[in-house]
């Protein structure tokens, strides 16, 4: 049996892990904590949807390999043609997946959507039904609010949402916010559903639970900030790794030689062998790619050599480039200017294309790629899920 070790647990590790192990193969998963999988909103796009419009997204065809990692993953919908998002910053979006507890809008029949006027930071729902309905898709729906108490204890309204959502995953707190949604509701005539904050659970979505006790389908707004779908992801992932017997080890990955075998070294002193070694350990974001100019090597003088911008976050056997070029050392000591690094200095920044080199997945003999570390890709979740796919059968393959 083929052992492979993947290194990195946001989508493109788990899907390289998942892959892998639906392969065939024998893997161990190295987790080194949260990355950008942890932080997302739970709207996952296969292209950037500001870039290509609302139109383009709703008919990327994901792989059968794709589908099944999603369903072994366990929280993610992938409605056939797309789906339309409310953000808590007062705009609806399209998005080709998204996490459970989230209200798909394009599914609904037209009628008005109550949003919870739950007293909670981050969330006004009156100023947000003004907007939905400044920017409501032709018109078919209405937004307003439900007033009502929404919120258990005072202490309540000063939580992050991701900790508020842990608490509706006791099924009698479920219920208390259920019965409070029914008192609320004069008559639901008309009403085709019901926008929370995203408090729906944080083990697992609750959207569904709720919507079955009120009779009424219930669901989540987007949230940019301590939005409970990382955890929710952490937690399907969890599941769906020790169903599939995938091992997990805790820890920074620091080198990795290439011999007879591959040996992966870890920051504690430990080690592991595989015959193949994917790295899916991000961006920027992650820690797959490490920003290090030459002034970094001394904050107080002038830098006694040049050395490149960006670097693998992991000493490994890889290339490190953009468009396809590997980065070259910059002729200053003071490395590129940052103007050419990232927006709004320049449309086109470096600092989003720079990342591994890679034909495919594979990076060079028996190290493949795969996620927001791969050079010239989408950062996006579903790309992140696509290569992660790709780069575990590869390896298993080797
Ligand atoms: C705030 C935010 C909003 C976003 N919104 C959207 C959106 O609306 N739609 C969309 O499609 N995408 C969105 N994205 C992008 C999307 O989340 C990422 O493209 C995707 O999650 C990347 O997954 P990944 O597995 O490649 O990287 P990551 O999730 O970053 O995972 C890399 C993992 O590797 C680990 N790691 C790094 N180095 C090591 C090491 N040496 N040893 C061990 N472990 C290591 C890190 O700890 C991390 O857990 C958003 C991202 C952010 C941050």
């Amino acid at each position: 049996m083929k052992r492979v070790v993947v290194i990195g647990a946001g989508i493109a590790g788990t899907a390289a892990a998942l892959a892998a192990r639906n392969s065939g193969a024998e893997v161990t998963l190295v987790r080194g904590g949260s990355g950008a999988t942890s932080l997302g909103v739970g709207a996952y796009d296969a292209t950037p949807w500001e870039v290509r419009g609302e139109s383009s997204l709703t008919n990327v065809p994901l792989s059968a390999s794709c589908m099944q990692i999603l369903e072994q993953i366990g929280c993610v919908s992938c409605p056939e043609s797309g789906a339309v998002l409310a953000s808590s910053t007062g705009i609806l979006r399209p998005a080709r997946a998204h996490d459970d507890a989230l209200l798909d809008l394009s599914v609904l029949r037209s009628g008005r959507v109550l949003l919870l006027d739950a007293t909670i930071d981050g969330w006004d729902a009156s100023s947000l039904s003004r907007s939905y309905n400044a920017h409501s898709l032709r018109g078919e729906r209405s937004f307003e609010t439900l007033l009502g108490n929404f919120i258990k204890h005072t202490d309540e309204r000063a939580m992050t949402f991701a900790e508020l959502a842990g608490r509706h995953d006791a099924p009698a707190r479920l219920g208390w916010l259920a019965t409070a949604i029914k008192k609320a509701l004069k008559s639901t005539d008309s009403v085709c559903a019901i926008l929370t904050p995203p408090i729906l659970g944080a083990e697992r979505a609750r959207a569904k639970e709720l919507g079955a006790l009120v009779g009424v389908p219930c669901g989540e707004a987007i949230a940019p900030f301590s939005s409970p779908t990382g955890r929710r992801f952490d937690a399907g992932r969890d599941r769906a790794l020790q169903h599939a017997q995938v091992t997990t080890v805790d820890g920074w990955v620091t080198r990795i030689t290439v011999a007879d075998v591959v040996a992966i070294e870890l920051e504690d002193g430990a080690a592991l062998e595989a015959d193949a070694v994917v790295l899916a350990t991000g961006g920027l974001l992650g820690g797959g790619i490490v920003y290090a100019p030459a002034e970094h090597i001394l904050a107080t003088a002038v830098p006694p050599y040049p050395r490149r911008v960006f670097e693998c976050g992991v000493d490994a056997p890889v290339r490190v480039g953009h468009d396809g070029k590997e980065l070259l050392v910059p002729g200053s000591m003071f490395g590129l200017a940052a103007e050419q690094l990232a927006w709004p200095f320049t449309n086109d920044p470096i600092m989003e294309r720079v990342g591994v080199l890679a034909d495919q997945s594979r990076a060079s003999d028996r190290v493949f790629v795969a996620g927001d570390l791969v050079a010239d890709r989408s950062r996006t979740w579903l790309e992140a899920l696509a290569s992660g796919a790709h780069a575990g059968a590869a390896a298993s393959a080797t």
